[in-house]
């Protein structure tokens, strides 16, 4: 019979670590895993084991001299003067023990959640070790090693020649994304991030939109520092809409990066967990529409570990399995086994207290500046109605 949703996990994806200081944590994963046991909303029968990804996989997207730099680096055997040439070995992506195994394992849950739904075992299928959307062709680059979600469009195109929309609602640019299909008018790109005039990569402006035959098949919006919940989700919703209207995807993935949040300590937005509550369900309901059904969904960004990521990313699960959105306190088993470890105070309920921060004086400013991009960004899409 086929499944509702897979969570595609196993210990494995931790291996994944660059050191107990750097930002990017995977012990989010087990936060989630274990807030979302914990509410009674999965159990093991839910979970599938990721494969590794094989170098002929990796290849779809990666150049074989950077495999082969990852691998050498993983193993200690080259200086961090080469790999930087290859962006590894820097503050952002430093090198650690068996780096290309462990990068290769985040690729290969992702392939395993595109198989289990292609295959058409499951409907939806979620990565959480995935989201690695910075990685380069041939370059490591913020955080990010090998790109999954690159690498399974390609094999997505390859084994089921199927139309793909990319749906990135990290805080920051989907720039390896992007420049890996800006000349492939079947894949369509989305990326809604806070601008890049104070914010890495710098990218993501409405202009970039694609060159020769995929010209118009790539979408930015960039939302100024300190958006509000109210017009990040109209941009999302609207810009979701429009252009899985315009595209008529087979297929979407989505990566959920939870770093837009107002806690999150690398990025400028304001947004609360009701933006994560309703980003899933909408990327839901537009794979309903075209898709019948079919949505892989990955994980990306989020540095606020404790309060925003468990959270945030339970929401995908949640709305995958169509539970209804919960509120009020989270369970105290979870609460308990976790609060002794946690830096920062818990956020005890599903929802962020109301209001959570001061109110921002320029927000009836910041709101029409975004409007106005949301229309200067749709325009190829308006154009053609
Ligand atoms: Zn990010």
């Amino acid at each position: 019979m086929k499944k509702d949703a897979v969570f595609v996990f196993s210990e494995e994806q931790l291996g994944y670590s660059f050191s107990d200081t750097h930002p990017f944590n995977q012990k989010r994963i087990v936060l989630t895993l274990d807030l979302l046991k914990k509410s009674n909303a999965i159990t093991d029968k839910d979970i599938v084991k990721p494969r590794t990804a094989t170098d002929e996989e990796l290849l779809l997207v990666h150049e074989p001299k950077f495999i082969d730099i990852v691998k050498k680096a993983g193993k200690g055997l080259i200086s961090e003067n080469i790999g930087s040439v290859y962006g590894i070995g820097t503050d952002d992506t430093p090198i650690f023990p068996n780096m290309h195994e462990a990068s290769a394992m985040l690729v290969g849950g992702t392939l395993t959640a595109v198989d289990e739904v292609m295959e058409g075992r499951s409907k939806y299928a979620l990565n959480l070790g995935g989201g690695l959307h910075h990685g380069f062709q041939g370059k490591a680059s913020g955080f990010c090693v090998y790109n999954d979600s690159s690498v399974a469009i390609k094999y997505i195109q390859k084994k089921y020649g199927a139309r793909v929309l990319y749906v990135d609602t990290d805080a920051h640019h989907g720039d390896g994304v992007q420049w890996t299909f800006y000349d492939d008018p079947n894949v369509c790109t989305l990326s809604i991030h806070e601008t890049g005039r104070y914010l890495f990569p710098g990218t993501g402006a409405i202009t970039e939109r694609g060159n020769g035959e995929g010209y118009g098949t790539s979408f930015n919006f960039p939302i100024d520092a300190f958006t509000e919940d109210e017009s990040f989700l109209h941009i999302y919703k609207t810009a979701i809409e429009e252009v899985a209207a315009f595209f008529k995807p087979d297929v979407i993935l989505t990566q959920n990066g939870a770093d837009a949040h107002y806690f999150d300590p690398l990025t400028h937005l304001y947004g609360t967990m009701k933006i994560y509550e309703q980003i899933p369900r909408i990327a839901r309901e537009i794979a309903e529409r075209y898709c019948e059904g079919r949505w892989i969904a990955v994980g990306g960004g989020g540095y606020d570990i404790w309060r925003v990521v468990p959270r945030a990313w339970s929401h995908i699960w949640l709305a995958m399995k169509q539970f209804p959105i919960p509120s009020g306190r989270l369970p105290d088993e979870w609460l308990t086994a976790w609060h002794s470890t946690s830096p920062v105070p818990f956020i005890e309920t599903w929802e962020d207290p109301n209001p959570l921060y001061e109110p921002i004086p320029r927000k009836a400013e910041i709101t029409e500046k975004n409007a106005k991009m949301l229309e200067r960004a749709l325009h190829i899409v308006r154009n053609q109605h």
